[in-house]
């Protein structure tokens, strides 16, 4: 047993809103040394290129390769790797990657075109984005599922050349990682990381390409790096913070709801667990169920921080107001540990992933249920989705006139061209008005 400072709340207090509005802050400054050092790296990637990659390398992650291309992880390696990972490994990558593929496929768009009354067509033109980049994080720990959640729509989108960086301190290379990549069908591999691999993806260097689009989370000198090529290339997001919302109506085993909250809050500390449920002996259960498994996780010391710092356990009316709870919230990922789930899908409004009923615990969406892992977060699921296909597509408008058409459109656009004092183009929509 341990006992756990969580904060219980009552969203039938008057003070619950600004309870709720605190619990959910987040501290978004920006930390002016490490932007200072990511400019630096940044600058030195630019005019240095391939040997800053190495200097950096060499200072940061403790590992000097004996020439450029010794940066590039081959083809050849990555299937070594794939055959030194055990049958089961292999089988969970294998299956993962094939159930996230097969999601992501319904996900696909296609052009499409109409004619208007004049003759003329209308459409837009779906293409894929020529070159990504997938950075993998690799600093403290390694992501196979990250390589595939990242690679895999763009992959289906088709990208037709998708680049990878991981960092490989001291020179190992997690085999799982490499394994994920052969399975996803990286292009090329780079055993770069932090800054100046998002540098180097951002600018190209003699050895790493350019890309079109950087996507993937990593720590904060790789935010930092992402939010600065910005505009020189597409990101996907400045991630926070992982979160978990569970609305329970009681009925779900405590210990399961326990292990969920904690399969967020081991992230990090600054994770966020919450549960909400009108059920107060069930939130005591709950409880009880924290401080009794809590000894038991090998990351025990940073869910205790995570759940004692921006965790919570409401109490409120019914599951009405638990839903509307989660609107506010609009967490990463939202459990609905609840009988009839689909009763209540229809009033939330704001969630990254919504989790239906009490099978579907969110560690299998980290994995392999199919959808993508990486999320909105810190309440910007009110407007924004998870990575997705879309995400490496791009739309071109079509519009082709008739003849009849330019006429008819020519003195549409010539009243209103000549209203914006635009002489040039009102005579270049008149040359085709019908005489
Ligand atoms: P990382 O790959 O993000 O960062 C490692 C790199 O940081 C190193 O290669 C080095 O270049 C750079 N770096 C470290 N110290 C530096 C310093 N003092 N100055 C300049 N550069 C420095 O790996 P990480 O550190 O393990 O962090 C991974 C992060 O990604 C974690 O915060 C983790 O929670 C997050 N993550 C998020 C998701 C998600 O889906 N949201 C998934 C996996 C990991």
């Amino acid at each position: 047993m341990s006992q756990i400072n969580i904060k219980q709340l009552d969203a039938q207090s008057p003070e619950f809103d600004q309870q709720l509005k605190e619990l959910l802050h987040t501290d978004l400054v920006v930390d002016h040394q490490v932007t200072t050092i990511v400019d630096d790296i940044i600058h030195r990637i630019k005019s240095e290129g391939d040997q800053a990659l190495i200097a950096l390398t060499g200072k940061l992650d403790r590992w000097t390769p004996d020439s450029v291309e010794a940066l590039e992880i081959t083809k050849q390696s990555q299937q070594e790797a794939l055959a030194r990972i055990s049958t089961a490994e292999r089988e969970a990558l294998e299956k993962a990657a094939e159930r996230v593929k097969s999601y992501h496929q319904h996900q696909l768009q296609d052009s499409w075109q109409y004619t208007e009354a004049d003759g003329t067509v209308l459409g837009q033109k779906v293409t894929p984005l020529d070159r990504v980049g997938v950075y993998v994080p690799g600093g403290k720990a390694s992501y196979p599922s990250s390589v595939l959640m990242n690679v895999m729509p763009a992959k289906v989108a088709g990208v037709e050349e998708v680049i990878m960086v991981v960092p490989t301190p001291d020179g190992d290379i997690n085999d799982l990682v490499l394994a994920a990549a052969a399975i996803s069908g990286v292009d090329r591999v780079f055993a770069i990381g932090g800054a100046q691999a998002v540098a180097a993806l951002a600018y190209g260097t003699d050895l790493v390409p350019k890309v079109d689009k950087i996507v993937g989370p990593g720590n904060v000198f790789v935010a930092s790096a992402k939010r600065a090529v910005f505009g020189q290339v597409a990101i996907d997001m400045i991630a926070g913070p992982s979160e978990i919302l569970v609305i329970c109506d009681g009925q779900t085993d405590p210990d399961w709801i326990a292990m969920d909250l904690f399969s967020q809050a081991e992230h990090d500390e600054m994770a966020q667990a919450i549960l909400v449920s009108p059920d107060q002996a069930f939130l005591d259960a709950v409880k009880a169920s924290i401080e009794k498994l809590l000894p038991t996780l090998s990351r025990e010391k940073i869910v205790k921080i995570s759940m004692e710092s921006r965790g919570a356990l409401i109490k409120c009316s019914d599951l009405d107001q638990a839903m509307d709870i989660a609107n506010v919230i609009a967490a990463e990922h939202l459990e609905l540990s609840v009988e009839n789930p689909e009763q209540w899908l229809p009033k939330i409004r704001h969630a990254g992933a919504i989790f239906m009923g009490r099978y579907a615990a969110e560690a299998l969406g980290d994995y392999c249920a199919g959808p993508n892992h990486v999320l909105p977060t810190s309440g910007t699921a009110r407007f924004s989705s998870p990575l997705g296909v879309y995400d490496f597509q791009k739309r071109s408008s079509i519009i082709h006139c008739s003849a009849d058409g330019a006429s008819e459109l020519g003195k549409v656009a010539s009243v209103l061209a000549r209203g914006e004092d635009l002489e040039a183009h009102a005579r270049s929509a008149e040359y085709r008005i019908k005489k």
